[in-house]
């Protein structure tokens, strides 16, 4: 599954998030209730609209959401990178999420310290990004040592290694992140492996106060124009709010919604705005037992998509019948489409869209 990382300065709002996130009626109601794989690591259903309209559809006796999981990383201090606190532990929790979720502290309250004391976003956003490339500095240099003997045996992996670690250490060195890097196609498995902290994709999260949970305030415009300029997503939350929310039926989290003007849960948002960071995109499969969403990388063909649900799919892959989502919905499922031509039969070389409903033909 795909993993995004919670980062964030202490007192920003983390934990109160990443509760939120756990305890939603959705994730419970989803078949996989959340599960607490580490007290900080946490399964969350995406929440898809479609899968509700499909089930009713073929009348399924379940409906089973693609999943995504959130790690709350605690401890991001400056100093970090020089092993203070809790170091290396949970550098090592960045190193493995497949992107990360920066929370940036957009509320007033002298209630609740700040660990530099002031509110600022941006120069929240720069602290732990110093952190973070000062990490991945510190990595490089080690890395790069323990590559020089097979560098110099003339190895073809270690020479590709060092030449993206050098182009990685110029940019860094020069004070931008490991993403800023041009990296080619054909680098870009190796370059992945590196698994650098700062080549990982951005998703700002702003908690702003209660009553900026609808307009969003003047920190989280600033925080909207730092991201646009890097290619960052951002999505405005209350995580106050969503905790509340967090602990209602679906029924009362709508009405509470309503009266805060606000058409869904900051949640939702949060987690299909991690989604589409991601460059992830879902495919269903649709039956009178389930009707299930699954997660792919946009660009997939149809034998990988096939592969996510089980190899042998992939490795016996024959063909593929596809509905597109709006003719599944307007023609009133598998029949109607068929008789309407909208079922289309497609080979290895598809490339599998958004929303499509697919059935798939194999080997065993
Ligand atoms: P973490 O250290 O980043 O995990 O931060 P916490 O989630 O523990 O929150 C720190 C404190 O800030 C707690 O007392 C929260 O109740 C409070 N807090 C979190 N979000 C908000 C918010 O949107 N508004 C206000 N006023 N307080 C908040």
């Amino acid at each position: 599954g795909f993993k995004m990382g919670i980062v964030g300065l202490p007192n920003v709002g983390k934990s109160t998030l990443f509760n939120a996130l756990t305890r939603t009626a959705a994730a419970q109601a989803a078949n996989f209730p959340f599960c607490t794989i580490e007290p900080n690591v946490g399964e969350v259903a995406v929440p898809d609209p479609r899968l509700d309209k499909l089930a009713a559809i073929a009348k399924s006796k379940q409906i089973i959401p693609t999943r995504m999981t959130f790690v709350d990383i605690a401890g991001l201090v400056k100093g970090a990178s020089k092993g203070e606190g809790l170091g290396n532990q949970f550098l090592a929790n960045i190193r493995e999420c497949d992107a990360i979720a920066h929370v940036l502290r957009c509320f007033e309250d002298d209630d609740v310290t700040h660990v530099d004391g002031r509110v600022d976003p941006i120069e929240d956003a720069q602290t732990i990004e110093t952190e973070l490339m000062l990490a991945d500095l510190e990595s490089i240099e080690r890395r790069l040592q323990n590559l020089v003997r097979k560098v110099r045996g003339g190895d073809k992996e270690a020479l590709e290694q060092e030449r993206l670690l050098k182009a990685a250490q110029e940019v860094l060195e020069d004070g931008r992140p490991a993403r800023t890097v041009e990296v080619a196609d054909e680098d870009m498995k190796a370059w992945r492996m590196l698994q650098l902290l700062t080549a990982k994709k951005i998703l700002y999260v702003c908690n702003v106060g209660e009553g900026d949970a609808a307009t969003g305030n003047a920190q989280s415009e600033r925080v909207r124009e730092m991201a646009a300029a890097e290619g960052a997503g951002v999505v405005v939350i209350s995580a106050q709010i969503e905790e509340e929310i967090a602990q209602l039926d679906e029924d009362e989290a709508k009405e509470f919604l309503t009266e805060l003007g606000l058409e869904e849960a900051g949640l939702d948002r949060l987690i299909r705005a991690g989604h589409e960071l991601l460059g992830l995109q879902t495919y269903f499969t649709v039956g009178p037992k389930e009707t299930r969403a699954w997660t792919i990388k946009r660009g997939m063909l149809a034998p990988q998509a096939a592969g996510v649900i089980h190899g042998d799919f992939e490795r016996g892959f024959i063909r593929a019948e596809t509905t597109a989502y709006e003719d599944y919905v307007a023609l009133g499922g598998e029949a109607g489409a068929k008789e309407a031509g909208k079922m289309r039969v497609e080979g290895k070389t598809y490339e599998v869209k958004d929303g499509d409903v697919m059935h798939f033909l194999f080997n065993a």
